[in-house]
């Protein structure tokens, strides 16, 4: 589904992305890990075009992104991201934060575009809480909520860059939890995530990165418990 070819990225003499390539499968997903600083968060916004490529190519769906225009539009409604902070319209209520982007940019219909976000908020959990504003939600029932709203536009995958990092350790799970059933319902995930127990439960391959390049990719659990390379032992034994 996604397919990323020697990418580069530089900021300034910083070389952030070195060289990536890698593939994520249709229903694959895949958790990004690596120390801070190395590049996880540049991948993600790469993939869905918030920021540019020096070189390389990424291709969703056999689909080369575009730099701009239509097409780029598209291509983010193709592509859910969730981030660290919540990001909802603070203005705008929980059910309208959800069906904003499926009636601007879908085109869909009041009536059906309510339905379905009713629906994905119940899936999330939070159906109880449509009529809220965010800032009324706590932050794991927001971030639930930033969920619902990436689904609400059928995207392809869904980059979810340290979705719980941010969360009060009682709130974790219960976002964890929405994330691994829909990892289990077959979506295309990339998850930049220190959560070691999502990682064992969901994802198919995780991915280590370091200054900038793919150190090693491998099944959680060999990357867990037989970690090769000295970086991806030495970042284990720190997190741990
Ligand atoms: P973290 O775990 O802390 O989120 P990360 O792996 O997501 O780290 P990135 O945010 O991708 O790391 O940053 C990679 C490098 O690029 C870092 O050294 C960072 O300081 C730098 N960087 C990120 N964004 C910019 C920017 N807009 N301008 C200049 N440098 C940047
Ligand atoms: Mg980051």
């Amino acid at each position: 589904l996604v397919v990323i070819d020697k990418v580069n990225k530089h900021y300034g003499d910083l070389h952030v992305l070195k060289d990536i390539s890698t593939t994520v499968g249709r229903g694959e997903v895949v958790v990004v890990i690596g120390p801070s600083g190395s590049g996880k968060s540049t991948l993600c916004r790469a993939i869905n075009r918030l920021e540019t490529i020096d070189s390389g190519t990424i291709t969703i769906d056999g689909k080369t992104l575009p730099e701009e225009g239509r097409g780029l539009a598209k291509l983010r409604a193709d592509v859910g991201m969730v981030f660290q902070s919540f990001n909802l319209f603070a203005h705008k209520s929980v059910l309208e934060n959800v069906t904003l982007g499926p009636r601007r940019v879908r085109g869909v219909s009041k009536a059906d575009a309510d339905k379905r976000a009713m629906e994905l908020l119940d899936r999330v959990g939070v159906a109880n809480q449509a009529k809220k504003m965010p800032s009324q939600l706590s932050g794991g029932q927001q971030q639930r909520v930033a969920i619902a709203r990436s689904l609400a536009m059928n995207p392809k995958l869904i980059l979810l860059d340290e979705p719980t990092s941010a969360l009060d350790p009682e709130m974790i799970n219960e976002v964890l939890d929405v994330m691994i059933t829909l990892a289990h319902d077959g979506m295309t995930m990339v998850v930049v995530t220190h959560e070691m127990g999502f990682a064992r439960k969901a994802a198919n391959r995780v991915l280590f990165m370091a200054d900038g390049e793919i150190v090693e990719q491998a099944d959680p659990e060999q990357f867990f418990t037989n970690p090769q390379s000295p970086r991806a032992k030495d970042f284990l034994s720190k997190i741990l």
